[in-house]
């Protein structure tokens, strides 16, 4: 029965009249004044009325005929056989496919880009870009197709054929969406696959660059190098995650206090919207523009590539990771660090990472304890370096031979932890380094914790063993770009996002349900340590336990399920923003997924 879940009264009503009473013309709801007309390609099914019980009066060549009164027809569809159920959903998916090859140009032909369970390459199709295991399993929900455009016609038809058809999209670039959000649905659905639109289109004079959606963090950053060891962007430095999420999310890397956010930085950008049309920044106006620009753009259209401002790097950057254990003073220098990180010199970026590891000062087996690793970039040379940490964080006892100095594209390697020695060139790999099942969650740490608190969490963390903190310093630039300039709102007043970070290896229901347990203790552990009223969280660690969207029928619910969340990641302001532009740019909430934008109600 679920099966058909996504699709509405509506889209039943036009899938009986297409597919079982093969017909194309003008048909009226009897007890209604609505009169509706199918033409074979026509998209603009639209009635007004709530059909879900109805009467069907068709009038066809003005020849009247009396179909059959049709009481609950809908209920009938849903209550036959599972025999004519698979029928209807053959009949909605060979339309759906026919739709496609209907609809695209004769030079621009769609049919060997559309993979369905039958296709022998479908699996290793809809594998190669999952990236957390949790979501690759036997119990997974599989699409119904995927189609792997390599034209913006494909991008177009997809849509337009998927809302004839009342197909729930997915859309997927890079496919790194923490819960899985581009290539799993609890309905039927199927993947629109961008990953053969990642052409980068440099322009070194402009200092600008075109990057598709499908294009890899690593192969945009590596273009940049090819060209230049000047120029960078302040891009996430994990290689392998998708321009399209990124962006959409807003993007941070560890170039974020002295740039800010990969947002800050765009300049234009293409989209096909709900009507299938192209628009770029002009056409498409400044209000969606600016939606996605971090407000998801899943909810809002098709992107296909954005046009971004590269930034100036110095020839030499530094690095260093220093690490300390419990009792080498971490309750100290974590305390430290929350009070100076967003306050250092913005050239400096100070990632902390706190984890459990054994314990080999003591004979006790199996003994663990807490380690902070500072984890760091700096856009000059280790000199320089050394006279800011030794005028700002000298706790930590930073030394020469704890720094590396190298260009900016060899930094982004090493902060991806390949191994010593790895060429740049391994920026371009699309295989991930590790592949694992994985959960994330997010925090905005606005006060320093108390060194109580700090103790306490550690030992909650030895007690969970497997979450990791990550805290990410803002201040800087990130605290001089208004919250509602771009729709992420976490600016200033932060002195650190924090991520949860918790993987494990094996594959089963019941292991993930105790990963995902002790990741949701830590979590709630830490709240009287992180931000309140709403407690704020970064859209780019997607995390459905905070709120989910059944994108039912009642707009009312919709738009309450959807402001929880919403206001979470975006704050009041930015949120009522983005319903707003929603409810202009897709009223029928076309693209929706767990967490997208509501309408109005
Ligand atoms: C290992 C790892 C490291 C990470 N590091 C960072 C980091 O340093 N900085 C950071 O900011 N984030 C980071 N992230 C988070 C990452 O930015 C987000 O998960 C991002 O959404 C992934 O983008 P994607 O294209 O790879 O994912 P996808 O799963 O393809 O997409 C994510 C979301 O965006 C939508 N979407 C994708 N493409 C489009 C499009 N073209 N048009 C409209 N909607 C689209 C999808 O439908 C989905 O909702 C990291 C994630 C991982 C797994």
């Amino acid at each position: 029965m679920d099966k058909f879940s996504c699709l509405s009264s509506t889209n039943y009503l036009e899938i009986f009249i297409r597919h079982f009473l093969n017909f194309q013309g003008k048909f009226c709801l009897l007890g209604t004044k609505a009169c509706y007309k199918l033409h074979p390609k026509s998209t603009n099914f639209k009635p007004k009325t709530n059909v879900s019980n109805f009467q069907i009066m068709a009038v066809m060549r003005n020849n009247t005929i009396l179909l059959a009164s049709l009481l609950c027809l809908s209920d009938l569809f849903l209550a036959s056989s599972s025999a004519s159920a698979s029928h209807f959903n053959t009949s909605v998916h060979e339309g759906f496919v026919e739709c496609l090859n209907e609809k695209s140009l004769p030079n621009e032909p769609i049919s060997e880009l559309i993979y369905t369970p039958n296709n022998s390459s479908f699996s290793t199709i809809l594998q190669t870009y999952i990236r957390n295991l949790r979501f690759n399993e036997t119990t997974t929900r599989k699409p119904y197709l995927i189609i792997t455009p390599t034209k913006i016609s494909h991008i177009q038809s997809s849509i337009l054929c998927a809302k004839r058809y009342g197909m729930l999209m997915k859309i997927r670039s890079g496919g790194h969406d923490y819960e899985g959000l581009s290539y799993v649905a609890d309905s039927p659905f199927f993947i629109l696959d961008l990953f053969n639109f990642k052409s980068i289109d440099l322009n070194m004079e402009e200092e600008t660059a075109w990057v598709q959606v499908g294009a890899m963090i690593g192969e945009v950053l590596y273009g940049i190098y090819n060209k230049s060891k000047v120029h960078g962007f302040p891009n996430g430095v994990c290689p392998t995650v998708g321009i399209g999420g990124n962006f959409g999310g807003g993007g941070y890397g560890n170039m974020m206090r002295k740039h800010g956010l990969s947002v800050d930085h765009i300049l234009d950008a293409l989209i096909v919207d709900v009507n299938g049309r192209l628009l770029d920044r002009a056409a498409m106006g400044e209000d969606l523009f600016w939606a996605i620009n971090g407000g998801g753009s899943a909810s809002f259209g098709v992107v296909v590539s954005y046009k971004i401002h590269i930034v100036r790097v110095p020839p030499v950057v530094t690095v260093f990771n220093v690490k300390r254990t419990y009792a080498e003073n971490a309750t100290y220098l974590v305390r430290r660090w929350q009070e100076i990180a967003h306050k250092l010199d913005d050239d400096l970026f100070i990632r902390m990472i706190i984890d459990v590891v054994n314990d080999t000062t003591t004979d006790t087996p199996n003994a663990k304890t807490i380690r902070s690793a500072f984890f760091a970039m700096f856009l000059g040379d280790s000199e320089r370096l050394l006279s800011v940490m030794n005028k700002s964080f000298p706790e930590l006892g930073l030394k020469k031979s704890d720094c590396t100095e190298m260009n900016w594209a060899e930094s982004v390697v090493y902060y991806t932890r390949f191994p010593a020695g790895t060429p740049v060139e391994a920026l371009l790999d699309r295989k991930p380094q590790v592949l694992t099942h994985l959960k994330r969650k997010s925090d905005y740490l606005k006060k320093p914790m108390p060194i109580e608190g700090i103790e306490f969490i550690f030992k909650k963390m030895i007690e969970f063993e497997t979450p990791v903190l990550t805290f990410n310093p803002y201040g800087g630039k990130m605290a001089e770009i208004s919250p509602t300039a771009k729709p992420f709102p976490h600016r200033a007043g932060n002195i650190a996002k924090i991520q949860y970070a918790t993987n494990w290896n094996q594959s089963g229901v019941h292991t993930a349900e105790h990963y995902l347990k002790v990741t949701n203790e830590l979590f709630a552990y830490m709240t009287p340590y992180v931000s309140k009223n709403p407690r704020e969280h970064f859209l780019n660690y997607r995390d459905l336990d905070i709120g989910i969207n059944r994108n039912g029928k009642s707009k009312i619910k919709n738009y309450r399920e959807g402001r929880v969340y919403g206001v979470k990641y975006f704050l009041k302001e930015n949120f009522n923003r983005l319903v707003r532009i929603k409810t202009v740019v897709d009223p029928d909430n076309f693209f929706r997924n767990e967490q997208s934008i509501p309408v109005l109600p």
